[in-house]
């Protein structure tokens, strides 16, 4: 084991942000893990360590994966149709879903012994040279980036690209205020179900759900949002329990927001067949009865409900197809049959 003097002069070793001195220990502030890190000791999510009384990230820069993908992939339906974004991500989480489509990731523990620390500036300049509209870091929680993340938001930024998350929403008002200034234009939010389901499946010790709040609060600073729900089979491919996902989708997000209701795969730990068509389709009409004007089905390849639809008349506006996007709008964005403006930001 590297005592704590040659751990902090690796590459991908850097100072934390968000924390605090707690008797003799320091508070982690970026997620409602809420970890009280003792000298020596690391965080719920691997990637913090207390050394010599000061928090530090042990992944700044530790790039897993990179690469140019649709926007559709993330998913984002309203945020610059048929573009792309360079895809990045660090390793490991701030929850352990045993469903997790992603594991090979998020359970990855991070290597400050290997780990290289990537230049912002080849994320940025390989994003410009893929012809993409921005960067976005998914995956796994790319919160866990959060110093990473500020810095090569402020680059790309500048370069005019966009700066987006695929997250859990599990972290901090406070995280979400640093990452705003820093240039986050969209986010994508991961909603996993009940506070049961949070506490008992994710290992997110949370009386209430906080993912909604950051809904809410991004919404408000004005950041383009979308929301996603996994329907785990056995688990919340029940009819009450995407009620309540319906109901709190319209106090936090509201109408405009689009709802991704994605089909479940087995994976990692959880092998419960995948969720039944039957459920999705009647999840499909259970969100728009609900007041939900663009609903979407995920991990249904070719399924009508990828499709976006007009809310005044029912026009198809975009036909979607294994990533591939037909579009029957006016330039402006709007339906040539009846004008109704469709909310995207392009
Ligand atoms: S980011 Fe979250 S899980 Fe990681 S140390 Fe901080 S509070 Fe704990």
């Amino acid at each position: 084991m590297l005592d704590d003097i040659k751990l902090i002069e690796l590459p991908t070793v850097h100072r934390a942000y968000r924390w605090e001195r707690e008797g003799g220990a320091a508070r982690c502030g970026v997620c409602h893990q809420g970890c009280l890190i003792g000298e020596g000791e690391w965080g719920f999510c691997r990637v913090k360590v207390n050394l010599g009384g000061m928090l530090h990230t042990v992944v700044y820069g530790d790039i897993v994966s990179c690469e140019s993908r649709p926007v559709e992939m993330k998913p984002f339906f309203h945020f610059h149709p048929g573009r792309s974004m360079m895809t990045l991500c660090g390793p490991s989480c701030n929850m352990r879903c045993p469903w997790c489509q992603n594991y090979r990731l998020s359970r990855a523990e991070p290597r400050p012994l290997k780990a290289k620390q990537v230049e912002m500036i080849d994320i940025v300049r390989a994003a410009e040279e893929a012809g993409d509209i921005g960067l976005c870091v998914s995956f796994t929680e790319p919160t866990l980036m959060l110093e990473y993340c500020m810095g090569l938001f402020r680059e790309a930024g500048a370069r005019k690209l966009a700066c987006t998350f695929v997250s859990n929403g599990y972290f901090t008002s406070d995280a979400l205020h640093m990452l705003a200034r820093a240039g986050m234009n969209a986010l994508n939010v991961d909603i996993k179900g009940s506070a049961d389901v949070y506490r008992d499946y994710c290992q997110a010790p949370e009386g209430d759900i906080p993912a909604w709040n950051t809904v809410k609060n991004s919404l408000e600073m004005g950041l383009h949002v979308e929301v996603v729900h996994l329907a785990v089979t056995g688990l919340n491919d029940n009819q009450e329990s995407f009620k309540e996902i319906c109901r709190k989708h319209m106090e936090y997000a509201g109408a405009d927001v689009p709802l991704h209701i994605t089909a479940y795969r087995p994976a990692y730990e959880y092998d419960e067949p995948a969720t039944s068509l039957e459920f999705l389709e009647w999840a499909y009409g259970a969100a728009k009865e609900a007041g939900i004007l663009f609903p979407y089905l995920g991990n249904v390849p070719g399924h009508r409900f990828e499709n976006t639809y007009c809310p005044g008349c029912g026009e198809l506006l975009l036909e979607r197809s294994e990533f591939s996007l037909e579009r029957d709008l006016t330039d402006d964005w709007r339906c040539p049959s009846c004008g109704y403006a469709l909310p995207v930001v392009c």
